[in-house]
């Protein structure tokens, strides 16, 4: 497996690589690999001859008093570990090597970024849609892989894609949780033991929500109310938000019909976690 640590490097071998008329799958991460990680990237080697990743914590994707510093990082397990499922390349630049002094180009969708995670962490979105779009542009991906954890992200990574006509196709691979439900994320790594157990109050408020929903309920608020009554009861469990909006649009509803995600953000002491349902009413 390569390690590319520039861009010149990476350029130079995406290069090779499409000469030879090989297809590029590519996985963008932060790092700190876990199965959930894994998972697109197995998905990716069994659909193109090229697997690349990207492992970069993107600092313009963090606010001010979130986590950037003390994000969990390990190059040399994850290398490891990308290895085991068979990538070809990763690509783990600098900050500085992204964002050299003076840069001055983001980039911005509209509409959608403006719920759920876009309201609480202002310009975070922005922060994505730019790096992504850098490392598209750096791998020149055929298909670029993307977690449905994450649910908004791959909308507005999608809603990005057709907008700026760009050259790939995104995929969504699903959520994969531990035994007990709870998503796996490289932040459960902030979670101490008593917080653990309570961070599966998410995955129990899905669960819950989807019941309601599978009995028949059809009315968003009480959807809702129920969810944050499970959440509220939870003494380590604070609320960021809790919705149901419609896919792929995002847009409010109250009467719960077609396809929708049931989406939030909890801190579970100090520590932001999200997950979601998507369901088709
Ligand atoms: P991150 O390193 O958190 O930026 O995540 C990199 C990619 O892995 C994103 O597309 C995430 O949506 C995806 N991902 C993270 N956690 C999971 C999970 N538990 N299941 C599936 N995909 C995930």
């Amino acid at each position: 497996m390569r390690l590319l640590k520039t861009i010149e490097e990476a350029k130079a071998y995406i290069k090779e690589v499409k000469t030879a008329g090989r297809s590029v799958g590519f996985v963008p991460t932060m790092g700190y690999l876990h199965e959930g990680h894994l998972q697109l990237m197995k998905v990716a080697r069994r659909e193109c001859d090229t697997v690349i990743i990207s492992i970069f914590v993107n600092p313009i994707q963090f606010g001010v008093n979130e986590d950037y510093d003390k994000y969990p990082r390990d190059l040399t397990r994850d290398c490891e570990l990308a290895a085991s499922v068979g990538v070809d390349a990763v690509f783990a630049p600098t900050a500085a090597e992204m964002y050299p002094s003076g840069y001055a180009t983001f980039l911005e969708v509209e509409g959608l970024t403006e719920k759920l995670c876009g309201l609480s962490r202002p310009g975070h979105f922005r922060g994505v849609t730019t790096v992504v779009t850098k490392l598209f542009n750096i791998i020149q991906p055929d298909i670029a892989y993307f977690g449905q954890k994450d649910a908004q992200q791959v909308l507005v990574i999608k809603k990005m894609v057709a907008d700026l006509n760009m050259n790939l196709t995104v995929k969504t691979v699903e959520t994969v949780r531990e035994a007990d439900g709870l998503a796996m994320s490289s932040r459960n790594s902030y979670l101490n033991k008593e917080e653990r157990q309570a961070a599966l109050v998410l995955y129990k408020s899905l669960q819950k929500a989807r019941d309601m929903i599978q009995a028949g309920e059809r009315q968003k608020s009480r959807v809702i109310a129920a969810m944050e009554a499970l959440i509220k009861a939870e003494p380590l469990a604070r609320i960021d938000y809790v919705d149901i909006l419609s896919i792929p649009d995002l847009r409010d509803i109250e009467e719960l019909k077609g396809e929708i995600l049931i989406a939030l953000a909890v801190y579970i002491g100090n520590t932001r976690l999200i997950d979601n349902f998507m369901l088709e009413v």
